[in-house]
């Protein structure tokens, strides 16, 4: 089944993987609503260009997946979705006892708590329009953890177990749910942290890559947005249909270990 027609809210897509899902399901037809916690030219022009590109509709649509309101106000004023992508997330490492407090609640509130919101709101239309379509960015970090790592990891996890439920909530209609599992990803943020990386490490690109960045990574190759794209795609796809409940792990054979 095609997608053209379809309209997929992507959270948290003015860069890096939200972006590139949007993207892939724009070149497949979707018509898309960006979003970001910034009302910026820039966050605009980029629905305008994803509009021009693919020929199908794109806004951008400002909202901050920190307050329940605003996430459940995105949903609204995006008109309802056939495909939800909950993807907006933030991260902060730091032991227990030194992990602020703020910083706990915001991991929780964007990581987490959002795709409850948009999923609570999304719900009811895609049961109107009888199709649907709900894909969560959670992470490797949603199966597996890592120190210093506390309100990430638990928030992920937490993903993954909201994944299930809104499977199993509903599982007789034509709607489903699925959580993606990426493993370390080529995003810029990523990319932006390699200077620095090899000036502490005193090493070149490729080893910081290898043996730092990628160390967990068994595959030594960085996961790419239009990989993760690609998956949200097949989500999508009648060859998924009876896919729900589930986590897809794009992760180099990370979880493998
Ligand atoms: P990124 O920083 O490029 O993207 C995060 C997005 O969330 C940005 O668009 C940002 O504007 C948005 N965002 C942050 N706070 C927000 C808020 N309060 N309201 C609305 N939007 C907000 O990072 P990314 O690597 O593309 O991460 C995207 C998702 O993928 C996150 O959930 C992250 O946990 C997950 N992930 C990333 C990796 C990786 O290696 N890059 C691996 C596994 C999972």
């Amino acid at each position: 089944m095609s997608i053209s027609g379809k309209t997929a809210i992507v959270t948290g897509s003015n860069s890096g993987i939200g972006l590139g899902v949007a993207r892939e399901l724009a070149r497949a037809g979707a018509a898309v609503v960006l979003n970001s916690f910034t009302d910026r030219e820039e966050d605009h022009a980029l629905a305008d260009g994803l509009a021009r590109e693919f020929g199908i509709a794109a806004r951008y649509i400002q909202a901050d997946m920190s307050k329940a309101e605003e996430c459940r106000a995105l949903v609204d004023r995006a008109g309802g979705c056939d495909i939800l992508v909950n993807n907006a997330g933030i991260q902060h490492v730091a032991p227990i006892p030194e992990f602020p407090v703020e910083k706990w609640d915001a991991i929780l509130a964007i990581n987490l708590s959002s795709a409850f919101h948009t999923t609570a709101a999304a719900l009811p239309g895609m049961r109107d329009r009888g199709w649907g379509r709900v894909i969560n960015i959670a992470s490797a970090h949603g199966l597996t953890a890592s120190p210093y790592k506390a309100a990430y990891v638990a928030a992920k996890h937490g993903v993954v177990g909201l994944t299930k439920v809104t499977a199993l909530e509903t599982a007789e209609e034509p709607i489903t749910a699925n959580a993606i599992c990426p493993g370390y990803v080529l995003t810029p943020l990523v990319e932006a942290q390699i200077p620095d990386t090899m000036k502490e490490y005193g090493m070149g690109r490729e080893e910081v890559i290898r043996n730092v960045m990628l160390q967990r990574q068994p595959s030594k190759e960085f996961a790419t947005v239009e990989q993760i794209g690609g998956t949200a795609l097949y989500l999508c796809s009648e060859a998924a249909a009876q896919v729900t409940g589930t986590t897809i792990s794009i992760d180099g054979g990370w979880t493998a270990l």
